[in-house]
């Protein structure tokens, strides 16, 4: 699994105005990193410099202790499954959505998927005879289900690096709950980082980084970090 390193990085979006300052901090293999802080701290930030949307200005971001600015967007996409805030889905079934852009899936891979995101039951309820090509749409689907469509998604591309960008925090609180168990399970065996507001929904990371204005402010485990207030 490959590790994720920030080391010194610049960034800005306007010349005038820099987000990211020396930001350092390293995801080890297999890891699961949680990045919290307040809202414009430069947490997505931090994940579209790893979709290589943009470049930083100084400083280095490797992937397993490669350079991305010698990686194509390409294969960096095809090495990540995010799981956005907010997942738009197509007013199509739920097999469609999870399957969508995932050329070769099969259907029974599909289903796997599915009742690893814990949504396998829209598809196990429908009436015998009909498959995952028809079915509950998911235009109809809540927050948190078209959240499990997201973490289905992902599980099927089984990408070694996992992101959630804030994946839970548009949900209520029981929903969170429910859904933070489901990306425990995809985080498994995988190189993951969690952009989230609140240390409460980032218990199961194996380090936190609490970023302010673009800069660690702290470093450590949820338990140590509760203990420093
Ligand atoms: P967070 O995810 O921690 O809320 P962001 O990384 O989204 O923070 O944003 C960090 C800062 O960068 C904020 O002040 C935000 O206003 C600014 N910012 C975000 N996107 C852009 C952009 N495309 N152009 C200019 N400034 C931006
Ligand atoms: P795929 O590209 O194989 O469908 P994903 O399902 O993980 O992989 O979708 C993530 C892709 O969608 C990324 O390549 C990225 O370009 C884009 N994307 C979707 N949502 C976001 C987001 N919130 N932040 C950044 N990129 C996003």
């Amino acid at each position: 699994l490959p590790s994720v390193e920030f080391q010194d990085v610049n960034f800005g979006y306007d010349a005038d105005r820099q987000i990211l300052h020396k930001l350092s901090f390293k995801v080890e293999p297999g890891q699961t990193l949680a990045l919290v802080g307040p809202s414009g701290a430069g947490k997505s930030t931090i994940a579209r410099l790893l979709f290589r949307f943009y470049d930083p200005q100084g400083g280095r971001i490797l992937v397993g202790g490669q350079d991305i600015s010698q990686v194509t967007q390409g294969s960096l996409r095809a090495a990540m499954g995010i799981v956005p805030q907010d997942t738009v889905l197509f007013n199509d079934t739920i097999g469609y959505n999870i399957g969508y852009g995932r050329e070769g899936a099969t259907q029974e891979e599909i289903v796997r998927a599915a009742h690893g995101a814990a949504i396998g039951t829209f598809i196990e309820s429908l009436p015998k005879g009909y498959d995952t090509e028809v079915g509950e749409r998911g235009l109809k689907l809540s927050g948190g289900e078209k959240q499990r469509v997201a973490i289905a998604r992902t599980l099927l591309k089984n990408p070694p690096l996992a992101i959630f960008d804030e994946a839970t925090s548009a949900l209520d609180s029981a929903t969170e709950a429910e859904i933070l168990g489901t990306l425990g399970t995809l985080a498994q065996g995988r190189t993951t980082l969690v952009i989230a507001h609140r240390l409460s929904t980032v218990t199961h990371a194996d380090t936190i980084i609490v970023l302010e204005k673009g800069c660690v402010a702290e470093q450590g485990s949820h338990r140590e970090l509760l203990r420093k207030g």
